[in-house]
């Protein structure tokens, strides 16, 4: 089957080779991919910046069809539609994975890290772990909350903020814009979208964000939104800007949170005075767990949140990659494996 690997020769880019699946273990089933969003995480694994892959196949954002399921397996069946997500596999029986927070699985699998992805014609997944996508949620949409969506919904819930309070959210890319529309429709709150790109902005207004700001033109938009609303009740920072994170720390009212999705390799500042006199918190959210993508999904199949897609061929990969690096994308490029 066709696949895109991670180069040995060309770093930084994938080649497309014809790959030898593996037989199913016990517990596996075999998903006839149809669609593989691009994350920015793939950019990151593609250029080896979580340690080098070679001959890895990328994707996490996949979506498919069970094609054959081992002997043992009972959680699916041939014919339903799943997915194939970062949050590929965890051990079952640590505290994290006992306790709902199973993305912190210290021996955790990841799907195009560190085992293959959906960057290909197929992919075996672990059955238990491949969560249904619902019959009325387009499959190709599907494909976007498999990361970016349910990162933002996991986010928000993460930042507790209540109907009609206000969130911030920092950066209006791929994720951003749906976390506008879980926060917006999911959550009932009311939205402040920042971003330094206009063109992010109008998207932003677009589906629903009731201000927007760019720090560009009006200068600390944690000031401006103090002054705007009073302080936000709660910030996700999606942006990969340590100045973004700065921004929303002062963006908080007292005894609020922000939460941290976006990677950017530096440390932000945190001002202890203010971390304790409003009773800041600051938290990190990964990801999210089979249960927050099974609800990520239901809130995309009743149309509550639309990912905004665009198909390209499998073939087109190393082009597309080169664009997201130079922030060219507007909304997720999903690679459609039936072009
Ligand atoms: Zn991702
Ligand atoms: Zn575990």
């Amino acid at each position: 089957m066709k696949a895109a690997v991670v180069s040995e020769k060309n770093k930084g880019k994938v080649d497309i080779i014809d790959v030898e699946l593996p037989e199913l273990q016990s517990g596996q089933a075999l998903v006839n991919v149809e669609y593989c969003g691009v994350c920015h995480t793939d950019l990151h694994v593609i250029k080896g910046d979580f340690g080098e892959v070679p001959g890895r196949i990328p994707g996490h954002e996949g979506i498919g069809v069970v094609k054959e399921i081992a002997d043992d397996v009972t959680s699916l069946k041939v014919g339903d539609r799943v997915s194939i997500a970062w949050f590929y596999e965890g051990c079952g029986t640590c505290e994290y994975c006992i306790t709902g927070r199973e993305t912190f699985c210290r021996d955790v699998k990841n799907a195009g890290f560190s085992v293959n992805g959906a960057m290909a014609e197929q992919c075996i997944v672990t059955a238990d772990y491949a969560v249904k996508v619902p019959d009325n949620l387009d499959p190709a949409q599907a494909s976007s909350i498999t990361c970016a969506g349910v990162t933002c919904y996991k986010a928000i819930k993460v930042a507790d903020v209540k109907p009609g309070q206000w969130i911030a959210i920092y950066g209006c890319g791929g994720l951003g814009n749906l976390a506008i529309q879980y926060a917006k429709n999911v959550f009932n709150a009311k939205v402040i979208a920042v971003d330094i790109n206009n063109d992010k902005l109008e998207l932003a207004k677009e589906v629903g964000a009731d201000l927007t700001c760019n720090p560009i033109e009006i200068g600390d938009s944690g000031k401006w939104i103090q002054e705007q609303v009073g302080g936000a009740h709660g910030a996700v920072v999606t942006a990969v800007s340590k100045v973004a994170f700065n921004e929303a720390v002062n963006s908080l009212r007292a005894a609020s949170k922000v939460v941290a999705v976006g990677l950017p390799p530096e440390t932000m500042d945190l001002e202890i005075v203010k971390t304790v006199l409003d009773g800041i918190e600051v938290v990190g959210s990964l990801v999210g767990t089979r249960k927050d993508l099974e609800e990520a999904f239901q809130f995309g199949a009743e149309g509550k949140v639309v990912p905004i897609v665009q198909m390209k061929p499998l073939e087109e990969i190393n082009n597309i990659l080169d664009d997201m690096e130079h922030g060219k994308i507007q909304g997720r490029i999903v690679l459609d494996m039936s072009l």
